[in-house]
């Protein structure tokens, strides 16, 4: 019997990078999974990403109360996208999850390894325009065209450490030896992180221990909205062709985070595109429509242990800053006609994963706590993020698994 010192599950960002920290004596589980997958209502910029309908999910459900499907996919999201900071350009007093980052210089400190490990394009500022209490700061975001961790290089570089498979369970055989069983596998570890997303990590730990009654995980929610551009002088500078990228400050706190996109017609439909082509630039003189990012406000989605899972979701805007947000755009020149209350986002935030147990919520780290596993099992990926505020988090998680795997680094070596 071979047992592993380390078993990495899941080879999304924070598992590729503790990988690459410790893959000495580690294998990674990438989570392919050989299940077909039928991905017809996947959100569309996902189909985009992923260029196909596809079976590269490691979980997919669907809910059919809310004709919903969430996933837990191995191939999309923050490694071909832009990698955003939370609050790297803005205050210490913006939302952050005080239990991990004691000090925001801890939090600074790990994001600069990060930066130079994965060295990306900054965002600068390209406009401030200051309106009664409101501040409006246009930002152009470093868009990245390829990944900036590559998952082919480091399939290559460590071939023999890497089981393209999907973990189902888990379960502790004594103090020292931990099974994993995969889709084609039994092995055995002796430490174990669970990197593989708050989906990921919810199944996997709802098939591994029956008494789980669910586990819920917050999705920041991001609003659409569609207007037109008038007040041309006050507008917003041009160095982006494509999109704006606005932070929306009240007294010098962060409480909006909106992307203004030209009129694409490559956000549209095969029927629409053509028409949308024609008029493309009349269209994109006048018109616009974008996401809204709002402080506060967040979905909740739940997974209940029964066979079928079912979805339920609620969205908490404390403040209520949507309509005032919104109806300051007006001060920039953009009007909003509509707003799109969606009721999910489509996964493109998800963290703070919580398992409900014996009639207790814990947080998962919490739960392994309880189950007495804090000594072999771990969780460094975006589940363990209590807060997150408005700005896309991927560098932000990374820099809490860079905390977290330095902080536990001797027993993984
Ligand atoms: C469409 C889209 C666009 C996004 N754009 C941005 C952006 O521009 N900027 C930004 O900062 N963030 C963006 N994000 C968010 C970003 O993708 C996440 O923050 C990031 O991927 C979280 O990293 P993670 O490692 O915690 O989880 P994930 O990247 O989700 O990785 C989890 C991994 O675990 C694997 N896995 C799951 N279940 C199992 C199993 N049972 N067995 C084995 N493996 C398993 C999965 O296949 C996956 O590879 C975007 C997300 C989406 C969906």
């Amino acid at each position: 019997m071979k047992i592993h010192k380390n078993i990495i599950i899941g080879a999304g960002l924070i598992g590729c990078h503790i990988f690459n920290k410790i893959s000495k004596n580690s294998l990674l589980i990438t989570g392919k999974t050989k299940k077909v997958i039928n991905s017809r209502n996947i959100h569309p910029k996902i189909k985009l990403k992923l260029k196909k309908n596809t079976t590269k999910f490691s979980d997919l459900i669907y809910s059919k109360k809310n004709d919903f499907y969430i996933y837990s996919s191995s191939e999309i999201g923050g490694l071909s996208n832009y990698w955003g900071k939370q609050f790297f350009n803005y205050q210490k007093n913006d939302y952050w999850p005080k239990s991990i980052f004691k000090k925001y210089s801890s939090y600074k400190k790990n994001l600069d390894e990060i930066d130079k490990l994965y060295p990306s394009p900054q965002q600068n500022i390209a406009k401030n325009i200051k309106k009664n209490n409101f501040q409006f700061i246009q930002i152009n975001p470093p868009i990245l065209r390829k990944p900036l961790l590559s998952k082919n290089n480091i399939l290559r570089k460590y071939k023999k450490k890497i089981l393209e498979d999907r973990v189902i369970s888990f379960k502790k055989i004594n103090e020292k030896l931990i099974l994993v069983k995969t889709e084609k596998k039994i092995l055995y570890c002796r430490n174990l992180i669970l990197s593989a997303g708050p989906i990921g990590n919810a199944l996997i730990l709802i098939r591994s221990f029956k008494k789980i009654s669910y586990a819920t995980f917050k999705d920041d929610n991001p609003r659409m909205i569609f207007g037109f551009r008038f007040k041309k002088s006050n507008n917003l500078s041009s160095n982006n062709k494509n999109l704006v990228d606005l932070d929306i400050k009240k007294k010098n706190k962060l409480v909006n985070f909106c992307i203004i996109y030209d009129v694409n017609p490559y956000h549209f439909s095969n029927l629409l595109k053509k028409i949308i082509f024609f008029f493309k630039d009349i269209l994109g003189k006048y018109f616009f429509y974008g996401q809204f990012w709002i402080n506060g406000e967040y979905n909740e989605i739940k997974i209940k242990n029964d066979k079928k899972i079912i979805l339920s979701a609620t969205t908490k805007n404390k403040y209520n800053y949507d309509t005032r947000s919104v109806k300051n755009l007006n001060k920039i020149g953009l009007k909003v006609f509509k707003i799109l209350n969606l009721k999910f986002a489509f996964g493109f935030h998800y963290h703070c994963l919580k398992i409900k147990f014996n009639g207790k919520l814990f947080s998962i780290n919490q739960f392994l706590n309880n189950r007495k596993l804090n000594k072999n099992v771990y969780c460094f990926d975006s589940s363990v993020i209590e807060k997150i505020g408005l700005k896309p988090p991927t560098k932000t998680y990374l820099a809490t698994a860079n905390h977290l795997i330095k902080k536990f680094e001797g027993k993984f070596k």
